[in-house]
């Protein structure tokens, strides 16, 4: 087997545009370098390092066009990234970001997809939505008015979490299907071992990632899941498997 490398290219690439979308949703539109290569996949995120810091933090790549992409940013309480994008002077800065990873994949014979989350996983729904070629079900948990956000004809039921109770009172297609699904990371394990233990789905029929850690007091530890997602793949594990061993490292 071929050596996997752990490490992710890097590229600099400069804020061109900043957009308020909603009270907690800024839109950033990047300038990058040339030879950075998106992979397709909907769910395709970058590590992103704002100018004086050195810690990644993680966007998904809501679109993109040549030599340029959109990341949509959620402003919460405290954050690094969060302290950077609310000033309108970060329009000008240079920024790192790495090469994209996506961790979407549907099944063979997947007749349907389900996507559920809060507002971090909003970007990655509505791009999987926008480029899905089979019915669509969206359940999404966020604070602000953001009904235009996904792509219209969107078959969207805006949820009040907790995320937990949402996915026990889903009313399930029959037949084969996929579910997707991001949030908090504490959130997800559970749900997790719902989708296992209640419903008994095989692995490959479900993707649940913890996007952020909620945390009181402690920052929690910035774990990049670039090299995790690597080395899973290479081993051979599924992206259950990937996505729990995430929620290890950052434990
Ligand atoms: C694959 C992947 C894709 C992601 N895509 C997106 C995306 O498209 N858009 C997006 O906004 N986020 C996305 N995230 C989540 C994002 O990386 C985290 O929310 C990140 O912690 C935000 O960084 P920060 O610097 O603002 O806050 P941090 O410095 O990381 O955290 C500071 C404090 O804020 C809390 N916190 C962190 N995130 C949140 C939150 N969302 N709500 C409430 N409290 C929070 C933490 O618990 C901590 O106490 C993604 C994460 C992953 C792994």
């Amino acid at each position: 087997m071929e050596p996997v490398s752990t490490r992710a290219s890097q590229y600099a690439a400069r804020v061109e545009r900043r957009d308020e979308l909603s009270p907690h949703l800024v839109r950033l539109t990047l300038a990058v370098d040339e030879g950075f290569e998106f992979t397709g996949v909907p769910d395709e995120w970058v590590g992103l390092v704002v100018p004086g810091q050195f810690q990644s933090r993680y966007y998904t790549v809501r679109s993109h066009a040549a030599g340029s992409l959109v990341l949509d940013v959620v402003v919460h309480e405290v954050g690094l990234v969060t302290e950077w994008v609310v000033r309108e002077d970060c329009v000008g800065s240079t920024v790192t970001i790495t090469e994209p990873k996506g961790s979407y994949e549907l099944p063979d014979g997947a007749g349907w997809q389900l996507l559920v989350g809060d507002l971090t996983a909003l970007p990655a729904m509505a791009r999987i939505a926008e480029s899905a070629a089979l019915p669509t079900r969206v359940w999404a948990d966020v604070q602000d008015d953001l009904a235009d956000y996904l792509p219209a004809g969107t078959d969207v039921t805006w949820v009040d979490g907790p995320l937990s109770a949402v996915v026990e009172g889903i009313d399930w297609p029959e037949g084969d299907g996929y579910f997707w699904m991001a949030g908090e990371s504490a959130q997800m394990r559970a749900i997790r071992k719902h989708l296992m233990r209640d419903r008994r789905l095989p692995a490959s029929a479900y993707d649940v990632m913890g996007y952020w850690r909620e945390s009181t007091g402690r920052q929690p530890r910035a774990v990049d899941p670039g090299p995790i997602w690597r080395e899973g793949k290479a081993q051979g594990l599924s992206d259950e498997q990937i996505w729990a061993a995430y929620d290890e490292a950052r434990s």
